[in-house]
């Protein structure tokens, strides 16, 4: 292990292993911290969907640049690291599935429309069944988007931590226990008895970044928040398209991967803590949905059902950047649902304020500075 980097990142997620590779790839000697596996958590679990067109909020412009840095940078880091990310191209369908469905729906297409990086378009009900006849009957139309991408989230963290190995980064499998500071500058990383010198820390642990308050002297508002998915036995003829749709008061996504499997899910429970256990209630109003969307999927064998945690803010957005009062120190967390999705633009972001001080990135409304 080395005793000095220029950078140290702790958290070996999709957001960790995306600021290592960033700054590796342009120069900067790197240690990726990760106390358990690369990828072990959410990274490596997640559904793999990346879709810029649902969000609402003041992400939309990142979503849609970090989209677009996705489909530039993915085979090079695949074609630097070895590993697939098992990357799929398809269509998404949002199905209106009451006829209460069906103005929310023509909002969102109106909404989604004004994207000019996606086609989409209304599709009646005969229209639907006409591109997949498995989709249920009792429907009243969908909007749907051309080309999201669905990757598998724990190769394309893989991908992207072996590409920053590549490019000069150590991986180091062991905890951070302390920050040490000279004055309030950040210069170096505790594991256990051992130290790391370096320049600048990154603090990229996801749902367990609160644990950081004590080693910032700054509330850093993050909870896990837990979520299932369920992968059943794969259709012939694959399923072209992801399909989601809402019901019985949950949303669900119905879609088939690289790996065959069918992927439903996910949930979204706020409160039970760092619990990653499965749960039938899960499993229960997950099947319900999905079966309602293709009731074809009950004859689908289950093959397996996980859980793991988001990270989520009081406001939902992510929180990046300098760390008030504590130079050289940076975070990136709270990404919730679409973690893997921001990946690249936070790793770009927070690469060139850790190198240059600045970034052409606009996360100003993402910083501490907005919980007051
Ligand atoms: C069910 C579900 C489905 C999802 N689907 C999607 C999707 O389709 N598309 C999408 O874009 N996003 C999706 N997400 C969200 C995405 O998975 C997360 O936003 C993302 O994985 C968060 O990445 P992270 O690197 O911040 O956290 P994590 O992946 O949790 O990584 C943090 C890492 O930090 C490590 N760590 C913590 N403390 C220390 C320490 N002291 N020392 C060393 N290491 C430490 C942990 O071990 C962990 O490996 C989904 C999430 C869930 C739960």
């Amino acid at each position: 292990m080395r005793t000095h980097s220029d950078v140290v990142i702790i958290g070996g997620g999709a957001i960790g292993s995306s600021i290592a590779y960033r700054l590796a790839s342009e120069g900067s000697s790197v240690t990726l911290l990760e106390r358990d596996s690369i990828a072990g958590h959410a990274s490596g679990f997640s559904g793999g969907l990346l879709n810029p067109t649902s969000e609402t909020g003041k992400l939309v412009p990142l979503h849609h640049q970090s989209f677009r840095m996705h489909r530039e940078m993915l085979d090079r880091v695949q074609q630097e690291s070895g590993v697939d990310a098992q990357v799929l191209m398809m269509p998404h369908i949002e199905l209106a599935l009451t006829e209460a469905d069906i103005p929310i729906q023509k909002a969102e297409l109106e909404r989604i429309s004004k994207f000019s990086d996606f086609k989409s378009e209304w599709l009646e009900p005969g229209d639907i069944r006409k591109l997949e006849p498995r989709i249920t009957e009792d429907l009243y139309g969908g909007v749907l988007v051309e080309d999201v991408i669905i990757l598998d989230s724990y190769n394309f963290t893989l991908a992207t931590a072996r590409a920053a190995e590549a490019h000069g980064a150590e991986i180091v499998l062991r905890e951070a226990t302390r920050i040490i500071y000279e004055k309030d500058r950040a210069v170096g990383v505790m594991l256990g008895q051992d130290r790391i010198s370096c320049g600048a820390v990154v603090l990229a642990l996801g749902p367990w970044s609160g644990a950081a308050t004590l080693w910032v002297d700054i509330d850093v508002p993050v909870a896990p928040q837990k979520g299932e998915l369920v992968r059943l036995e794969g259709l012939d003829p694959r399923l072209g398209f992801h399909l989601r749709a809402f019901h019985s008061d949950n949303t669900c996504a119905v879609y088939q991967k690289a790996d065959g499997l069918i992927w439903l899910g996910a949930t979204r429970k706020d409160g039970s803590g760092f619990d990653t256990t499965p749960s039938a209630d899960a499993l229960d109003s997950i099947s319900l949905t999905a079966m309602r969307m293709m009731p074809e999927l009950e004859s689908q064998k289950l093959v397996l059902q996980t859980a793991c945690l988001r990270p989520v803010t009081p406001d939902g957005d992510p929180i990046l950047g300098q760390v008030p009062g504590k130079e050289g120190m940076f975070i990136a967390t709270g990404t919730a649902g679409q973690g893997i999705l921001l990946a690249p633009v936070i790793g770009r972001a927070i690469a060139d304020l850790v190198s240059t001080g600045e970034t052409d990135i606009d996360i100003a409304p993402f910083g501490f500075d907005r919980f007051g």
